[in-house]
């Protein structure tokens, strides 16, 4: 007789899963994703049904790059009540090579230290776990030398 268990594996799940597409379970391998409009050549941040420049549905899903270029940021130093990360931090704003702006936590990189045209990297991490013990996975931006 087959002994069932009631502990699945946990795995990680994407806190944002229309943006950011994990491709492992532990939650360490992902990229965003992008729509693109065949009508207008626009492309947007996430998977959308339809082009949010244009309207038209002749979209498709799009892979985007993994690096780009700080072009804007600011420094929290009150953060939301919610917020459970270190406090100040930085978001940054990140222009990616298919020519849209992704933002999100740049971690890595000290305040004083931070500069417009700064090189990033995507990275991912564990924020929490949901009510089945899954990993929790948001994307973050890190300095592309460190
Ligand atoms: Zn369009």
């Amino acid at each position: 007789m087959t002994k069932l268990s009631n502990s699945a594996s946990n795995i990680a799940v994407s806190v944002i899963p229309h943006i950011l597409k994990l491709l492992d379970l532990n939650g360490r391998i992902g990229i965003l994703q992008g729509t693109n409009c065949t009508d207008c050549n626009a492309i947007s941040i996430g998977v959308n049904r339809y082009c949010p420049n244009c309207t038209s549905q002749n979209v498709s899903t799009q892979d985007l790059s993994k690096k780009g270029i700080l072009t804007n940021y600011t420094i929290v130093r009150r953060a939301a009540n919610l917020w459970n990360g270190p406090v100040p931090y930085i978001l940054g704003e990140v222009l990616l090579p298919e020519g849209i702006n992704v933002t999100a936590e740049l971690i890595n990189c000290s305040p004083t230290k931070v500069y417009e045209g700064m090189k990033v990297d995507l990275t991912l991490h564990k924020v929490a776990q949901d009510k089945n013990n899954n990993s929790m996975i948001v994307f973050k931006w890190i300095p592309s030398d460190s």
